[in-house]
């Protein structure tokens, strides 16, 4: 199988009660293809400015993630800062300047358009909806977002989230996008309008998947020190998606492991700043964590 994720890769500003950095490598591109690629080779569609470190390309290569989606343009890259704090399931958007994704038009490589997933990680709808109509027929498409893009562009949204068989979102984000309060109404109002699964992330609490007879619900693992969220839930869903990509099923089982992978990743992803978590874990380690897992939810 393969899969192809198109989002942001960003100059974070984060400022958490543990520290502040300023200008660190994120984006919702970032997170989830590496968290992909514990699993399976991600291809991955982007633009960034002549800003952007060249050796966090190097690593992504490193990492058999496939770059040659991936745009290098005169400007400067996306930069998003924002603000937590104690509770790391809240969050404030302090700044999003586009930069060079204000122009961008993504054209995808002839060996990414057969791709098997299709993953529209958090970026602009309109974007999103390009991508759909260079791919062909792939077996599944899943998209993310973020409450600006809510706020911003809720009718591109709605019309790409249409398209798409997963969609993921934080319970914010989904109670913003319905306008439901109740996560179990705003779930099936996302389910009447196209996606068979809607995955709510609930951060800390961690997620709930429900489809058409189908609920599963996952807890986060409980985490001492959560250093910086960011990323958490494109971790989550790269290690959902890179999990399925490679166990070349969408079977209601597989779903229920990619949801812990999922969890397993994102709890990771959240233990240093940025992807620095990601530069030193080793497969061993996701698979312990795996079972940790399960001990935590079985009775
Ligand atoms: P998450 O914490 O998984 O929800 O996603 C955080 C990532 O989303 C950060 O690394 C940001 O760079 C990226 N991001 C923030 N706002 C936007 C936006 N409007 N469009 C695309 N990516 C964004």
């Amino acid at each position: 199988m393969s899969l192809v994720i198109v989002g942001s890769l960003a100059f974070d500003t984060i400022q958490t009660p543990w520290g502040r950095r300023e200008k660190i490598v994120g984006g919702s591109c970032t997170y989830c293809s590496l968290a992909a690629s514990f699993f399976t080779a991600p291809k991955i569609v982007g633009v960034v400015g002549k800003d952007f470190p060249p050796d966090v390309i190097e690593f992504f290569k490193s990492r058999n993630i496939d770059t040659s989606g991936l745009e290098v343009r005169t400007g400067k890259t996306f930069h998003w800062e924002g603000r937590y704090g104690y509770d790391p399931n809240q969050r404030e958007t302090i700044k999003t300047e586009m930069n060079v994704f204000q122009d961008f038009r993504p054209v995808l490589p002839a060996s990414y358009r057969t791709a098997d997933i299709v993953f529209l990680a958090n970026i602009d709808p309109d974007l999103q909806d390009d991508i759909l109509t260079q791919v062909s027929h792939p077996a599944l498409v899943a998209m993310d977002t973020i409450n600006f893009w809510i706020a911003h562009k809720p009718d591109s949204l709605w019309r790409v989230l249409q398209k798409v068989n997963i969609f993921f979102a934080n319970e914010e984000e989904i109670r913003m996008l319905t306008r439901e309060t109740n996560l179990i109404k705003a779930g099936k109002k996302i389910l009447s309008s196209g996606p068979k699964l809607a995955v709510i992330k609930k951060g800390e609490h961690g997620a709930l998947v429900f489809g058409q007879n189908f609920v599963f619900g996952m807890l986060a693992l409980p985490c001492e020190d959560v250093v910086d969220p960011t990323g958490a839930g494109d971790s989550f869903a790269g290690g959902f998606l890179g999990y399925l990509d490679k166990a070349r099923s969408l079977a209601r089982k597989d779903i229920r492991k990619a949801t812990v992978y999922g969890s397993v990743l994102a709890s990771f992803a959240i233990e240093d700043f940025g992807f620095e978590r990601f530069k030193t874990l080793k497969p061993n380690e996701i698979q312990s964590r795996f079972r940790q897992f399960r001990r935590l939810v079985s009775f």
